[in-house]
């Protein structure tokens, strides 16, 4: 009877959202991180890097964004004459969340020769005083790009920003930010699955804290990479063990990839609140009421775009 409900309740929640993306001529946006179900409904499902080009080129009114606020911001910021909703408005990021404008501001006054590189997790007034942004996608190639010749101070990410100091040998200035559930995927904790799985590929994204240790990155078995390299590594290796270093609601699209291999969680638990405020109900209920807008003003989003412009330029 539950069931039944259940069901009733969905398949009208899914009929409603055919009909309110058609008429109000709406895209839907989603993060890897985002509840299965959500992703099933979005036009796009991808990274941030995927995601800021697709809202960059998006041929619609209405851009739901199924992610965190700072993402909804870039959307705005690249679609400054679309109407970008959140479905829920406390879908934030510790991350993001690490560093101001205004500290980014000061510190930067401190370094005034340095260029300054910030992961794509920050917010329009971080982005609006850094120099180019960067994915986890892009990292490693935006700040080559830019090394040459300058000194680079890196925001707000120290895991993903000591990745990059060691794999390109770069002695880049880091903020001391980090995501809070990366942050739990220490040396010790990957170490620690790694032996309980020892025939696993082990696909670990840089935000983790072990990324950087040098135990885990000379590793064969080991693959750093974005999501989306990680499920196309997952896809092409030949393991049928997967150890999966990143929060777990990129397992759903990895499993679509790979649906006979075995997808091993790097905890129980390895799951940002956040992205999980976007449900069907909280999607339909924002298209309908076209409610959480997130606007970037233009002045800041002139300002911001110029670091995400150059981002995109590069690759
Ligand atoms: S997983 Fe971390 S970086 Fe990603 S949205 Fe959640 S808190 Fe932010």
């Amino acid at each position: 009877m539950t069931t039944s409900i259940t069901d009733r309740k969905q398949k009208a929640l899914l009929e409603e959202l055919t009909e309110l993306r058609r008429t109000k001529r709406a895209l839907l946006l989603g993060h890897y991180y985002a509840l299965p179900e959500v992703q099933e409904v979005c036009d796009y499902v991808g990274d941030s890097l995927g995601l800021s080009r697709e809202a960059a080129k998006a041929d619609a009114d209405i851009i739901v964004f199924c992610g965190v606020h700072f993402m909804a911001e870039t959307a705005s910021i690249l679609a400054q004459d679309k109407k970008v909703l959140l479905p829920a408005v406390e879908a934030g990021c510790s991350l993001a969340n690490g560093i101001t404008g205004e500290e980014l501001a000061r510190w930067k006054a401190t370094h005034p020769d340095h260029f300054v590189v910030a992961y794509v997790n920050t917010t329009a007034e971080v982005k609006a005083y850094t120099d180019c942004c960067c994915t986890s996608a892009n990292a490693l190639e935006v700040v080559k790009h830019y090394a040459d010749g300058r000194r680079i101070m890196f925001v707000p990410d120290r895991n993903l920003g000591s990745y990059i100091r060691r794999t390109t040998g770069l002695d880049m200035e880091l903020w001391d930010g980090a995501c809070h559930v990366h942050n739990e995927f220490t040396t010790a904790v990957i170490k620690a699955r790694m032996a309980q799985y020892p025939e696993a590929r082990v696909l670990v994204h840089p935000e983790s804290a072990g990324a950087s240790d040098e135990t885990i990155c000379e590793d064969p078995r080991v693959f750093i990479s974005s999501t989306t390299g990680m499920i196309k590594e997952a896809a092409r290796c030949k393991e049928q063990q997967l150890l999966v270093v990143t929060e777990e609601g990129v397992l759903y699209k990895m499993q679509e990839a790979t649906p006979n291999k075995e997808l091993i969680r790097i905890a129980p638990t390895a799951q940002c609140e956040h992205m999980k405020h976007a449900t069907l109900e909280t999607v339909v209920a924002c298209l309908r009421e076209e409610r959480n807008e997130v606007r970037v003003a233009a002045e800041l989003a002139r300002r911001a775009r110029l670091s995400i412009d150059r981002m995109l330029a590069i690759g």
